[in-house]
């Protein structure tokens, strides 16, 4: 394996931070902070249970935003297009009304990562619900809903990025839809106080 720099799920980060992450995807350290800070993949299997997840979190936060009229894992979101997930408006004629649908659609790829990223993408396309930009207010909602939505956002382009580099996803769903015990895997504890994650 030949590690390669991916600069593009990072672009509009500062240098420094981009420079850290491809040293630490060419020094292969990265996968194993990832996989230290975020040990478990999340048990979101399917669509039914992917919109159950949404509801709950729109139903905490934007209860008053408009309803949902499909949610599902979409195997035809390309991450490399920047597509993550893909929030929609299907204009549908009912009757002689012109009712609006809005949808979730989020990229197959999540389907194998941890909660926290699942969260941050969920989170991502509530908000835009409300707001169609991402500006300020956008990002406001985004950590109203998520307080640590930026450094998520950070970490999963850092992982988008190794990914690219490797092929190889880090928290992997078995087949039979059981999950790995990565409980099993022998994970440093890191000494208190004396580490810190570098800016992941
Ligand atoms: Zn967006």
């Amino acid at each position: 394996m030949k590690p390669r720099p991916s600069p593009n799920y990072l672009a509009g980060y500062p240098t420094h931070l981009i420079d850290q992450v491809q040293q630490l995807i060419a020094t292969d350290k990265l996968g194993p902070g990832l996989l230290r800070k975020y040990p478990r993949c999340h048990e979101v299997r399917t669509d039914r249970a992917l919109y159950d997840y949404v509801q709950e979190l729109k139903g905490r936060h934007l209860r008053n935003a408009e309803a949902l009229s499909k949610v599902a894992f979409d195997g035809k979101l390309h991450v490399l297009h920047k597509a993550l997930g893909l929030h929609t408006t299907v204009a549908r004629v009912q009757g002689v009304r012109l009712k609006a649908k809005r949808e979730i659609r989020i990229a197959n790829v999540f389907r194998e990562m941890p909660e926290e990223f699942l969260r941050m993408i969920v989170v991502h396309e509530l908000a835009h619900l409300k707001e169609r930009e991402h500006g300020k207010a956008f990002y406001q909602l985004c950590q109203h809903m998520e307080p640590d939505y930026h450094q998520l956002e950070f970490d999963l382009r850092a992982y988008l990025s190794l990914l690219e580099a490797t092929g190889k996803p880090l928290w992997p769903a078995r087949q039979d839809g059981k999950l790995r015990a990565f409980s099993a895997l022998p994970i440093p504890v890191p000494h208190a106080g004396s580490h810190s994650d570098p800016d992941l």
